[in-house]
């Protein structure tokens, strides 16, 4: 396997392969490993020269359907590169795949200036997407965005998503100071979403 290499296009962790994306971000989270010059995720390097192309990250998801889930992922948002994971979920889906997820921060809507969540209809299983906040100060202190309105942005986002995505799950870390976990909790219920508490540093 290659995923002691450094850096990683593809890395296995459970029986599920993640594609590592991009390292660029539309947040600058406090708490993410990265500002805190950590680049390795359970062993796994994280840290990329260039991005990869879309023939890279199909090559990278391996045998697709060996998987319970491919997870465009990687130490950056997905999203940024919208087009180029939708090629490849096409792809992997195409080759067998089970289950393709995306891990997201909620804010492509934001950053395309437009809804894009009908494109992922049919392509994409699954949403994780990340409210490290019960509202936009909380949000703010921890998650840092380059855009206003992000915190809103995101329960659009989710509310636009749901109708397309089977399953879309928001989460938020157990344990930021401030972070209100139930409070997390209660928006994703009255969004009609699931939920999930995460741990600081574990992937998933
Ligand atoms: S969205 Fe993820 S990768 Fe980006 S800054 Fe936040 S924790 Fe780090």
């Amino acid at each position: 396997m290659q995923d002691t290499q450094t850096p990683a296009v593809g890395y296995t962790i459970r029986n599920q392969r993640y594609i590592n994306v991009t390292n660029r971000c539309t947040l600058r989270c406090a708490f993410c490993p990265k500002f805190n010059k950590v680049w390795e995720v359970k062993g796994h390097g994280l840290r990329m020269r260039d991005e990869p192309d879309v023939e890279e990250m199909i090559a990278a998801a391996g045998d697709a359907g060996a998987w319970d889930e491919v997870v465009f992922c990687g130490l950056g948002e997905p999203t940024l590169r919208l087009d180029e994971i939708l090629q490849v979920a096409a792809a992997v889906r195409t080759a067998g795949a089970r289950r393709v997820r995306i891990n997201t921060d909620g804010l492509a809507n934001l950053v395309h200036g437009q809804d894009v969540t009908p494109r992922f209809a049919g392509l994409i299983d699954a949403l994780s997407v990340s409210l490290n906040g019960q509202d936009p100060a909380v949000y703010d202190v921890h998650c840092r965005p380059q855009h206003a309105g992000a915190w809103g942005a995101v329960l659009d986002f989710v509310r636009h998503a749901r109708r397309h995505v089977p399953d879309v799950t928001i989460t938020a870390i157990e344990g930021l100071p401030g972070l209100d976990i139930q409070a997390c909790e209660a928006i994703a219920r009255d969004l009609g979403v699931n939920f999930r508490r995460r741990v600081l540093d574990e992937v998933g």
